[in-house]
Order: structure tokens, then C-alpha cells, then sequence
């Protein structure tokens, strides 16, 4: 068997150490061709001297010379910049693309894995989000092999049918149940919620993520973006996808049929286990997470949002409801929320306030164009920037 070779995009982050991870268990069936970094250069040194990708790529010359540096006399192709990152993605040496660059940087890269026709292991779901209509056309228009990897979109692609492309009613399917784990202020008051700090709030308590992500996680931000996903990635609607909350994170996404079953996906919660399906779907490989033991398990819990105290669900709901442009405008918009809120500028409880008061003020837009959709995000950016309070 020739080893596939992978590119990582977004390899310091949390999924790509997962993903380098599995990679390295099976050193036989996969090679890293190549890896990318925003920041943490001596981090992404470290990982380029582990695993020789044949080339790295981060945002910056000085970044570049820096790696260069710290790799002396390695055979490596050192690039920088966005053009590269897409160069990278699309790169006819590579197999499959990893998307885990986090947040709205990862749409252009993860549009030109897609657009290349690769296998793409999508992480990044911010670009699902910013351009779904267009990104799934493209999907098809190019015959690449789309792999969610967010855990729950990843249970739901397990519990359907194999082979289902687009087209729930066909194969029997009555709704999606897409589980949260409530994040670490499940439970808690509006008021409680109002002086929450960075570090409470990163701290999820059953995954290990980014930053970005664990804020939205705490927000629900991250299922409302994942309501969003689950509609562009299997072809449906609003009304066919219910949130319930499970704080367990064990049962990792659910799939009810016409016939009254319900077919649900359960794993330790370990990034590893996706991927690693991702990877090498139809097969599976080992991963490094052990089974699930039941009996030491216990019960499991499962009860419904509350959209009240947790405003984010809505404001995605409706952004979806609205489509065109308004998706991409609520990213960008939470994007510099959350941004705001790690830098103690904004209050958590203002989060969803932020997000809000800038999606009222932008005009919805068709989304079936490139350069609209990055005109919403930046527009949408822009003004969320001006909201922002003076200070917190
Ligand atoms: P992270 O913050 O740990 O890592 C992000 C990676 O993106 C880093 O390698 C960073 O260098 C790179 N990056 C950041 N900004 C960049 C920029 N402007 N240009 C180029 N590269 C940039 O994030 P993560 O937790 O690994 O999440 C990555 C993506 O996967 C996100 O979209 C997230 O929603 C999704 N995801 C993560 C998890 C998880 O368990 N961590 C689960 C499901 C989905
Ligand atoms: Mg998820």
C-alpha cells in the first residue's frame, strides 16, 4: 500500500496535535507532506523535525526566516502568506487536507482543498458556516470527498447510511439530534454568567480545544455554528435538526428514523476517534482512544437548551433562517466578540448583545459569491469593532 500523504493546515492547534497523533500510529498508511502554523514557530519546528513534511507554511516572512533558522539543514520548502496556504491545500503531492485552521482564515485554504478535489477532513467548520451554499456546490462540482470531523457531525455521518451523499427523506431519515455538552456554565444564572473570566470560560469540562472554540463552546455559539454545519452537510433544514443538551458527552450526535429508531454514535470524548475515521473512512484504524467501559460509564443525561440564557443558539438560528450573507456576518461578528472577551474588553454576558446589535445594522446580502461573502465578513467585522465598548 503507498502511504497517503497529508497536508495539515493548522498544525499547532488542538486537532492537529490529534491528528498528528494518529497519523504517527500509522506510519505505513500515512505521510505528512505538509504543515502550517500562524504562530508558535518554534512549536511548528518541533513538529517539523518529527514528522519531515516536505514543506510548512506560515503567515509571515520574518516567520518563515525564524523557521528557517530553527531547522538547519533540513530539506524542507519553507513558504509564507495566504497564497501559499492555498497553493498548499490545493497541492496536487497531497491526498487528503486536514482543515483546522480556526475561525474565518481557514475558509480560502479549505475552499481550494475542496476546489482541488481532495479528501477533505473538515475541522474548520467557521468556513461550512460563511459560505455553505457555495462551498457544497463546489463540493460537488468537484467530486472531493467531504470527512466532517467535528464530533457530532462526524456520530451523524456514522449513523447514515453508508454511502449518503445529499437527501435525508430517501433514506428513511426523520430528524438529527445534535448533542451539546452545555459547556462549563451550564446550569448557571445570567447573573452569575456576567463576570465569568477568559480562564472560566476556556476551561470545558469534558473537551480539551482552542480557545476560540472553548468560548464558544461556553456561549453555545459552537452548536449554534454546528446547526448551521449539520443543515449545509447533509442537505437539510432547521426543523429536521434538534439541540439537546447531554453533559456527558458520550452519545456524540443521534439519527432518528421513520420506522421510530434512533441510531446514535458513542466514544469517549477524544478528537482522535473522528479524525482517525476520517482519515481512513470506509476502513477503520485504531485511533489511541480505548473503548468505551459502561459500567464504569454510569448514566447519561439529556435535557433541552436553554435558549434564554444562551441568546447564541437563537441568533445562529436566525441567521440561518435569513441565509445569504447574514451566516458569515454572525461569524465575524462572534469572531471579534470572542476576541474582545479574551482580551477582558467585552463582558461574556455581552457576547451574544455584540452579535446582535451588529447583524441588525447589515443588510443580508445572496451569499453565491466569493468576494460578497468576504465583503459581509468584513463589513460585518468592522462595525462589530466599532460596537465594542470603550471599556469593559
Ligand atoms: P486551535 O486554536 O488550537 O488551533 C488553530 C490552528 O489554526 C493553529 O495551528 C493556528 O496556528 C492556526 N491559525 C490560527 N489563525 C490563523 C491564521 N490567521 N492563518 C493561518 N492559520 C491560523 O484551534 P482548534 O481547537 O484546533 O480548532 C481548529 C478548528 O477545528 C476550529 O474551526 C474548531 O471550531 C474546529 N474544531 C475543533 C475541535 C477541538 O476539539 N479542538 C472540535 C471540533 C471542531
Ligand atoms: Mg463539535
Amino acid at each position: 500500500m503507498t502511504a497517503q500523504r497529508v497536508t495539515l493546515l493548522g498544525a499547532t492547534g488542538s486537532i492537529g496535535a490529534s491528528t498528528l497523533d494518529v497519523i504517527a500510529r500509522h506510519p505505513d498508511r500515512y505521510r505528512v507532506f505538509a504543515l502550517t502554523a500562524h504562530s508558535r514557530i518554534e512549536e511548528l519546528a518541533r513538529l517539523c523535525r518529527l514528522h519531515q513534511p516536505e514543506v510548512a507554511v506560515v503567515s509571515t516572512a520574518a516567520d518563515a526566516d525564524r523557521l528557517a533558522a530553527l531547522l538547519p539543514g533540513q530539506a524542507i520548502s519553507l513558504r509564507y502568506g495566504p497564497d501559499a496556504l492555498c497553493e498548499v491545500a490545493a497541492a496536487p503531492e497531497a491526498d487528503a487536507v486536514m482543515a483546522a485552521i480556526v475561525g474565518s482564515a481557514g475558509l480560502l485554504p479549505t475552499l481550494a482543498a475542496v476546489q482541488a478535489g481532495k479528501r477533505v477532513l473538515l475541522a474548520n467548520k467557521e468556513s461550512l458556516v460563511m459560505s455553505g451554499a457555495l462551498f457544497m456546490r463546489e463540493v460537488a462540482r468537484s467530486g472531493a470527498v467531504l470527512l466532517p470531523i467535528d464530533s457530532e457531525h462526524n456520530a451523524i455521518f456514522q449513523c447514515l447510511p453508508a454511502g449518503f451523499r445529499q437527501g435525508l427523506p430517501q433514506v428513511g431519515v426523520e430528524r438529527l439530534l445534535l448533542t451539546a455538552s452545555g459547556g462549563p456554565f451550564r446550569g448557571w444564572s445570567q447573573a452569575q454568567m456576567r463576570d465569568v473570566t477568559p480562564e472560566q470560560a476556556v476551561k470545558h469540562p469534558k473537551w480539551s480545544m482552542g480557545r476560540k472554540i472553548s468560548v464558544d463552546s461556553a456561549t453555545l455559539m459552537n452548536k449554534g455554528l454546528e446547526l448551521i454545519e449539520a443543515c449545509w452537510l447533509f442537505g437539510t433544514s432547521l426543523d429536521h435538526v434538534q439541540v439537546v443538551v447531554h453533559p456527558e458527552s458520550i452519545v456524540h450526535s443521534l439519527v432518528q428514523y421513520v420506522d421510530g429508531s434512533t441510531l446514535a454514535q458513542l466514544g469517549n470524548p477524544d478528537m482522535r476517534t473522528p479524525i482517525a475515521l476520517g482519515l481512513a473512512w470506509p476502513e477503520r484504524i485504531p485511533a489511541g482512544v480505548s473503548a468505551l467501559e459502561l459500567f464504569a460509564t454510569g448514566s447519561l443525561h439529556f435535557e433541552a437548551p436553554d435558549e434564554a440564557l444562551f441568546p447564541c443558539l437563537r441568533l445562529a438560528r436566525q441567521a440561518m433562517e435569513a441565509g445569504g450573507t447574514v451566516p458569515a456576518m454572525l461569524n465575524a461578528a462572534n469572531e471579534v466578540a470572542v476576541d474582545a472577551f479574551l482580551d477582558r474588553r467585552l463582558r461574556f454576558t455581552d457576547i451574544p448583545v455584540l452579535i446582535e446589535q451588529t447583524l441588525t445594522q447589515l443588510p443580508m446580502m445572496a451569499a453565491n459569491e466569493l468576494p460578497t461573502i468576504l465583503e459581509a465578513d468584513s463589513q460585518a467585522r468592522d462595525l462589530a469593532r466599532r460596537l465594542l465598548p470603550v471599556s469593559a
